[in-house]
């Protein structure tokens, strides 16, 4: 990691902006191809300012890292994975384990961002690419045709230039939204993360939730954010349990309660408390998340510049599955080749740089998105939300509750009374489930 500019940085084949999963592996391509390459970074080292809930699925780097689970700084291995459905007094839980996932060539992993990053971006460094930390970059540079070709920074000696610059900085990515590749942005694209971390002895978190050695669990949760649209999750670390919520900001705002009291209360909840009782707060970090999916996605390309990870809103936010860190890894990486491609052709025109939508739509990074699309909106609907766990937790309490001398009631009669007594109409449960299978099937 270096703060002094190399002299030869003022010209170079590629810029990237952020030092977070898109812009390290960016990086790496790029500069593994022989491109001269400056990743730019405004924390004091790749990590610092990044925060997310704790799960990294890192398939996407076995080309990139062969055997990067022989090195990747992580903490456990995921074998245990559970949806968790809350109501103020009820859980139901629907917890999948494997032993596959805790050996080579793994699944997830439960990382520290600081760690993680840091590692990445060290790749992007042995392949010859110039980390610059502590550079805020403040706009961008264009020709007098409007062709991005570098960036404004704040550091002392000024501008950079570059054939491409790869924006990889982030949600709400102000250089995406300067070459004007937003044509929309709204709070309902928005939801809020906010986590604590919170220190047990590593025997204790193995004994609470079941595991042993470098095994791991995530839990996500729904029905456990009071008024406010959105979900948790619990994650456990070597020694250190990561609780948090993600709130969807328009309805966080419209209410009294914060973040944390949504946390305490989930943390007071009879299904977690036992978890984490007497675990100490050791962090308490937030985030704003880029939830809606192909709905807020900006265009990607434009001349002499290329948009990847959050910065593109590829983030995966579908109620079971929150992936973030893998979207920006693939994105970044495609990004990365498509600039190479572009640099060796000598065209570095939106057009020259169209390898990149080809390779996003071409894999997960858009089918997924594609796919799930109905799936962010749904899941944040108020039925999901606030109707439907409290109708299937009474569902299930009734069908195990023994109450004799009365005989066991029908599924269907229990069915369609607890669907009264929630409120909903069977059109919406038909509509509903249908979305969902849509998505999901
Ligand atoms: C609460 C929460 C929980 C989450 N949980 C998960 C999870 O469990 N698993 C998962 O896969 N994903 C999760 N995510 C999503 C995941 O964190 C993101 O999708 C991922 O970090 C995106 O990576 P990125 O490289 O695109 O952006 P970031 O990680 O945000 O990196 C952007 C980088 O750009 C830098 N930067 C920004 N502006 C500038 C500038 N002007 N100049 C220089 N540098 C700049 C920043 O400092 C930062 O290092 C979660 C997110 C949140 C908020």
């Amino acid at each position: 990691m270096n703060e002094n500019v190399n002299e030869n940085v003022n010209d170079c084949d590629v810029i990237v902006v952020g030092g977070g999963p898109a812009g390290s592996c960016a990086a790496i391509v790029a500069a593994r191809a022989g491109l001269s390459v400056v990743l730019l970074e405004r924390g004091p080292f790749p990590g610092s300012k990044n925060m997310y809930g704790g799960v990294v699925y890192p398939r996407i780097l076995d080309e990139l890292i062969p055997n990067w689970w022989e090195e990747a700084p992580i903490q456990r291995w995921v074998t245990r994975r559970s949806t968790m459905l809350l109501t103020d007094t009820q859980a139901l839980t629907v917890d999948f384990r494997t032993e596959a996932w805790g050996k080579a060539p793994y699944n997830g992993a439960t990382a520290y961002r600081p760690d993680f990053d840091h590692w990445l971006a060290s790749h992007a460094e042995a392949a010859g690419a110039q980390l610059l930390t502590s550079t805020t970059v403040t706009g961008l540079l264009r020709d007098d045709k409007g062709v991005v070709v570098g960036v404004t920074t704040d550091r002392p000696d000024g501008d950079l230039r570059a054939r491409v610059v790869i924006a990889c900085d982030g949600v709400n990515s102000f250089l995406a939204k300067q070459a004007g590749l937003y044509t929309h942005t709204d709070v309902k694209h928005f939801t809020l993360g906010v986590k604590e971390t919170l220190a047990l002895p590593k025997e204790v978190i193995d004994e609470r939730f079941g595991v042993r050695g470098r095994e791991g669990v995530d839990i996500e949760i729904i029905g456990c954010t009071g008024g406010v649209n959105g979900g948790g999750f619990v994650y456990t670390n070597l020694d250190t349990v990561a609780v948090g919520v993600v709130l969807k900001i328009a309805k966080l705002a419209g209410q009294a309660l914060r973040p944390e009291q949504i946390i305490a209360t989930l943390k007071a909840h009879p299904a977690i408390a036992p978890l984490i009782e007497g675990g100490e707060v050791k962090e308490y970090s937030a985030h704003v998340i880029p939830e809606a999916g192909l709905a807020m996605m900006p265009k990607m390309i434009s001349d002499g510049m290329l948009v990847a990870g959050d910065a593109a809103a590829l983030c995966l936010a579908a109620g079971i599955w929150l992936e973030g860190v893998n979207f920006a890894m693939a994105s970044g990486m495609y990004a990365g080749e498509a600039a190479v491609e572009a640099v060796r052709a000598g065209d570095v025109s939106a057009q020259g740089l169209r390898g990149y939508q080809r390779r996003l739509s071409d894999t997960f990074v858009l089918q997924d998105h594609r796919k799930l699309r109905r799936a962010p909106e749904l899941v944040l609907s108020d039925r999901v939300q606030h109707l439907y766990p409290q109708m299937v937790a009474n569902v299930v309490e009734r069908m195990f509750r023994i109450d004799n001398p009365q005989p066991k009631p029908g599924l269907r009669r229990i069915l369609k009374q607890e669907r009264k007594r929630a409120g909903i109409r069977r059109r919406d449960l038909i509509r509903d489930g249908l979305t969902g299978f849509r998505s999901y099937g």
